[in-house]
């Protein structure tokens, strides 16, 4: 079996600051990674890496301004001379029937949840072609994989994420670079503090933290996971195999 340490390797996270994506930065840093925190919370962004000291730089970066993502990957290259983990973490979500969806909170959630994931892609495959290797693990959520009241916007992002994963990893297998999306169930973050988990139905019998996603990303960012893309993780407790 390849193993899961990932010494040498780069990650780049987005919404890297807080939550879930400060997780991932976190478990991948412990593994041995080189990470690239990349938010719009520069205060956050900047007191994490300074917190992980030297295999650790922010930058900032909004994912839905292209131009933003090709200087990110400048800055990652430059700082670590490649990039060899991308994780689409970016997100937002909103809410409502659909009647009273507007459509600025609808362009809104797809531009970061959706366009993002994909200027992100685009963005580190010449690196990735170059160098013949990659993986990128993208965010999507257990609402791109069935529909959930009010979440339009969101459950389309989410399962556009997934699709978008599985196109990228049939195109990009000839050039080494591996393609998963990864589908959190409830997590408590900022993201979900308006919502009672009480109320779910999830058989591991609570709900899930950010460090309960950990081990997912560090598989998929290693060679432990060699032989896996286009594959699908769903980290939610059982929730939705009931
Ligand atoms: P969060 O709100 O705590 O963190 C989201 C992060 O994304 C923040 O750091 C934020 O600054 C950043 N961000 C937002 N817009 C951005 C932009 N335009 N450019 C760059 N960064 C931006 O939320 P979270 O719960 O940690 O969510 C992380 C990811 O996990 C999201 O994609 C979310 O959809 C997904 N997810 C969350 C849950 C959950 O229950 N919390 C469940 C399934 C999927």
């Amino acid at each position: 079996m390849s193993g899961f340490g990932l010494d040498e390797r780069v990650a780049l996270v987005t919404g890297g600051a807080r939550g879930i994506g400060a997780a991932y930065v976190r478990a991948l840093h412990e593994s041995g990674a080189r990470v690239v925190i990349a938010d719009i919370l520069d205060d956050d962004g900047a007191a994490l890496a300074a917190e992980l000291g030297d295999r650790a730089v922010f930058v900032h970066l909004d994912v839905t301004d292209e131009g933003q993502w090709d200087a990110a990957v400048q800055a990652s290259v430059d700082a670590f001379g490649s990039i060899d983990v991308l994780v689409n973490n970016a997100g937002i979500a909103n809410a409502a029937p659909i009647e009273h969806l507007t459509t600025e909170k609808w362009d809104a959630v797809i531009a970061v949840n959706l366009t993002g994931v994909f200027f992100g892609c685009r963005a580190v495959v010449p690196t990735m072609k170059a160098q013949g290797s990659g993986s990128i693990i993208n965010i999507s959520s257990v609402e791109g994989m069935r529909g959930s009241p009010g979440l339009h916007g969101y459950t389309a992002a989410k399962f556009g994420v997934r699709g978008l994963s599985q196109s990228l990893a049939v195109e990009l297998g000839a050039f080494g670079i591996r393609v998963n999306s990864v589908h959190p169930g409830f997590i408590n973050t900022q993201m979900t503090t308006r919502i009672d988990p009480a109320h779910l139905d999830i058989p591991l019998g609570r709900p899930g933290e950010p460090s309960d996603l950990a081990g997912t990303i560090v598989f998929l960012a290693s060679d432990a996971s060699s032989f896996t893309s286009g594959a699908e993780f769903v980290v939610d407790g059982g929730m939705i195999a009931g």
